[in-house]
């Protein structure tokens, strides 16, 4: 029997002005804010990433990377991703899906969907990673432009023994 198991994660950084915005593996230049954080704060990457540990049992972000481990300081999603997918692959796992959401007022991802999954799947050694945005219509801090979220579950599949 094949043995596939699923995760889940979540991530929100809060949106400074000046810093650049790093959003689901791309650079977004017309942003006038970015997300503040340890790394660049790409929260679509931090959510695939714990969604991706998360299905594999290897606990969380912040336990992998340590948010004081200067190792990881500004490290791209792209960087996090890679090194999530080494991880589960040394655990047996392959990473069959992964789905995200944004939820933002901007960017709008739809202007970019196929470079954001193309750049994400990239780093996932060609896992099909999908990338949807969606908006609070007002509420909450993402309607605020206070900062913005992200919601990810990932699909793993059992290659090897334990
Ligand atoms: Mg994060």
């Amino acid at each position: 029997m094949t043995d596939i198991r699923i995760g889940t994660g979540v991530d929100v950084h809060p949106l400074v002005p000046g810093r650049p915005m790093k959003l689901a593996c791309l650079e977004w230049p017309s942003e006038l804010q970015g997300c503040e954080g340890h790394s660049d704060g790409d929260v679509a990457a931090h959510a695939a990433c714990d969604a991706i540990l998360s299905a594999a049992g290897l606990g969380d972000l912040g336990a992998v990377f340590g948010t004081d481990d200067p190792k990881w300081a500004g490290a791209s999603g792209a960087t996090l991703l890679t090194e999530v997918a080494r991880l589960v692959a040394k655990s047996g796992w392959r990473v069959t899906n992964v789905s995200i959401q944004v939820i933002a007022n901007s960017p709008k991802i739809g202007t970019r969907r196929e470079e954001a999954q193309a750049a994400m799947s990239g780093a996932l050694s060609g896992a099909p990673v999908s990338v949807a945005g969606t908006t609070t219509d007002g509420l909450g801090l993402t309607g605020r432009g206070e900062g913005i979220a992200a919601i990810a579950s990932a699909l793993l599949e059992r290659f090897a023994d334990r």
